[in-house]
This record gives structure tokens, sequence and C-alpha cells, in this order.
């Protein structure tokens, strides 16, 4: 198209796009929504694809949740069509890397959330029991697991530093696998806070162990190979991969042949999308997208007859 290239498109443009697009990749926080809110005229957008035909999938790197919690959280939210085959999240991905990829025999050291193991379990992956709190517990008392093959760092609100020092324990083993459920460094909340992500988590221990993770999540593509494998026919030309973030989102689309939009309801700027594209760094051209919109709300004319 004419008006591929790192600019922003609308109207017509953006209905020529849809039409040519049969599979659409959304990341889900700063696209669909922002933490318990949902975007204005998000679900609409979703809704309308959906009943045009066209493939919707959506690819979070947050690893908190298991994809039931999704679903339940798409219908509150007003995402009436949504079902679970359509979510691909870190948390799933990593337990399908784990059961169908290495083949993990023995135990998984989880750092993360209880929707993380909850994700595990449900792929028949064991993990190392979460140990009650007992303040007297250090890392010269504590038992380590006999059997941990692998050492799986996601986002986790309840981190210790005894975790950090079993984990950097386990790593200690060549044969213990590391891996992170995505290398995200930060996350926005509002009011300016922010969140540190399992990146900053990862890296830690990627210091302590001198190694480094493989990651799953975004930029990964791995996240798009799960998606291939469960959709039959899916094209990457065919494919249109929208997210908020040049670092994780575009990069991915990037990295696994996709059309890439930035939407503006998140983390990344225009301004530093055409940085990139200024770059002599033939390498940063790979954050750059082919398209920008200010919301995905700008989809919604398009659905108008
Ligand atoms: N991980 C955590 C813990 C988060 O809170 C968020 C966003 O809120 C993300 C990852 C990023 O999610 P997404 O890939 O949907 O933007
Ligand atoms: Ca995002």
């Amino acid at each position: 198209f004419a008006f591929k290239g790192c600019q922003k498109i609308r109207g017509a443009q953006i209905r020529v796009l849809l039409e040519a697009k049969e599979f659409f990749l959304f990341d889900c926080d700063g696209v669909i929504w922002h933490g318990e809110n949902a975007i204005t005229g998000a679900a609409k957008v979703v809704n309308a694809l959906i009943r045009r035909g066209k493939n919707v999938v959506f690819v979070t790197n947050n690893s908190t949740r298991p994809r039931e919690n999704y679903v339940n959280k798409f219908t509150r939210l007003g995402f009436t069509d949504v079902m679970l085959d359509q979510i691909f999240s870190s948390s799933y991905c990593s337990a399908l890397y784990l059961r169908d990829v290495v083949k993990v025999r023995g135990q998984v050291f989880v750092i993360g959330c209880e929707g993380l193991r909850t994700e595990l379990l449900e792929a028949g992956i064991p993990c190392v029991e979460e140990e009650e709190d007992d303040p007297d517990a250090t890392i010269y008392n504590c038992a380590l697991a006999p059997d941990v093959k692998a050492v799986l760092v996601g986002h986790d609100d309840k981190l210790t530093f005894l975790k950090l020092a079993k984990a950097s324990c386990y790593l200690r083993d060549p044969e213990c696998l590391f891996l992170a459920t995505d290398n995200d460094p930060w996350h926005p909340l509002s009011g300016g806070r922010i969140l540190p992500g399992s990146g900053s988590l990862t890296a830690a221990l990627e210091v302590a162990s001198g190694r480094k993770a493989t990651v799953i999540g975004k930029p990964s593509r791995f996240m798009f190979e799960c998606i291939s494998s469960q959709f039959s026919g899916v094209d990457p030309a065919q494919c249109l991969m929208v997210g908020d973030r040049l670092e994780t989102d575009m990069l991915f689309g990037s990295n696994c042949g996709l059309d890439t939009m930035l939407t503006l309801t998140g983390v990344s700027q225009i301004e530093e999308a055409q940085e990139y594209r200024s770059s002599d760094l033939t390498t940063n051209h790979s954050y750059v997208p082919d398209y920008v919109v200010d919301t995905i709300a700008d989809f919604l004319p398009a659905f108008e007859e």
C-alpha cells in the first residue's frame, strides 16, 4: 500500500487495510484495555472483526493470569465473542514450551504469580511447591528440591530474596533450563507510577547465574509458532500485529514477518518510532511500525456500510 510506512492512517486507508488482512493479533494492555478499563470503542472493534469472519487472537506478555481469567475479563469488559482458544498469554505459551518443545522431565521452579503456576499445572507440568511463609527460612537452612529441571521467571508481586537465592542455586546446574515468560522492563500504572516487569527480575538472575534466559513472550517468535500450530493456514502476509510498545510488539511482528501497527493509547509515542526509523543502525528498523493509529477505535468507521 502507498500509505505504508510509520505514519498515521485514517478513513479509507484503514478500511482497505482491514479488508486486506485476514488475521489480527492484538496486544492487550495499552491496546484493548488499561488495567481494568476497556479502551473506548475497542470492544466494538473486536466484536465487529470477529463477526466479519476475521481471525482475531490476543498476544499478551502478562503472565499473571490463567487463560480462563482472560475470557472472564473480556466478557466483563464487553468483548462478548472472545473465546479461550483466541488467547495467547506468555504463561500459556511457557506451559506449551515446557511441555511440547523441551518436554521437561522433573519439576519447574517458578518465580511468578499463582496464575502462572495454574497454567503450568493445567498442562501437566509439576512445579516445586510454594513454601509457607516461614519467617525463619533462609537460603542457609531451607530445602532445595532435587529434581528441578527448569527455572521459569515471570511477574511476581510476592518476590522474596529467598526465591531469588533458590533460583540462583538451581541455575548452577547447567542441565537446568532458564526461561522467562517475557522480558518487559516495566509497566505503566495510572498517576505516573510504574510496576517493574519480569525483565527486571530476570536481569537479577542473569547476573547471579552468568546465564541468559530464553524468553517465551514477545518479541520472541515462539508465541507466533503457538498461534500457527493452533490455527491452520496462518499466512504471515495476511496478518496484522497491533500493539503499543515498539520494543515488544513491533519487534515481535517484524521477527515473525507480520505487518505491524502502533496504536498511541499505550507506552510508545510516534516520535520514538520516527527516531528508530531515522537511525543508522539497521537493527533499529525492526522497531518501526508499518502503520500508526491514535486508537483502534479509529477502525470503527470502516465497519459502517
Ligand atoms: N506483565 C504484567 C505483569 C503487566 O501488568 C502487563 C501490563 O499491564 C504486561 C505484562 C504487558 O501486557 P501486554 O503484553 O498485554 O501489554
Ligand atoms: Ca501492551
